[in-house]
């Protein structure tokens, strides 16, 4: 398991709902929470590492030790967002070097498996609330560069041209492979969980 860059193509990815909860998926969402901590991130959604499924992890100390800040949300959905608009900077590990403010409503309700299967319902606010929107919007290919003013994307324009080269130029040099390939193995993943 690897965390993928912009504009890696399941990124993209608008994913489905996962129909159940078993091992396979638990050791799955232990890598993902591994990969977290080891990047020092505080949320990371399946897309970003390459699965096309409804999974987001949140830990906003990015402590393995911190437990109760540990958590796995398995298709999460925001049932409501509150409270007033707040624009703080976010980052992502799939646009490393990259930060910029966001809007967001500052809480939202949010309803989800955990990994016992238990569907529970979350009231979040502050940095949690925007994580959880965040990781969400992993899960529908959306990311937060999608949601800058125009002038703060014109701030991160060159530096997501930069990311952009560095992709062709793994493409070519045969590390990522091409299209077609990449949608032929998300749609195998998704055909065997959703
Ligand atoms: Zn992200």
């Amino acid at each position: 398991m690897r965390i993928v860059k912009y504009p890696h193509p399941t990124l993209r990815y608008k994913s489905k709902p996962l129909l159940r909860v078993d091992s396979e998926l638990k050791k799955m969402i232990h890598q993902m929470l591994d990969l977290m901590y080891a990047n020092e991130g505080i949320g990371l959604a399946a897309n970003q590492v390459d699965l096309p499924y409804r999974v987001i992890v949140m830990n906003i100390k990015s402590d393995q030790n911190a437990k109760e800040e540990e958590h796995a949300f398995i298709n999460p959905v925001i049932v409501q967002r509150k409270g007033r608009m707040e624009e703080k900077e976010e980052g992502c590990l799939s646009l490393p070097e990259i930060s910029a403010p966001v809007k967001r409503p500052q809480k939202i309700v949010l309803n989800a498996y955990n990994l016992a299967g238990q569907e529970v319902t979350w009231e979040l606010e502050g940095l949690h609330a925007r994580v959880v929107q965040h990781e969400c919007d992993h899960l529908d290919g959306i990311l937060f560069i999608d949601r800058l003013s125009p002038a703060n994307l014109l701030a991160v324009k060159q530096a997501l041209h930069d990311m952009e080269a560095a992709f062709s130029g793994e493409r070519q040099r045969g590390i990522i492979p091409d299209d077609q390939l990449i949608a032929a193995r998300l749609s195998e993943l998704e055909t065997a969980r959703t």
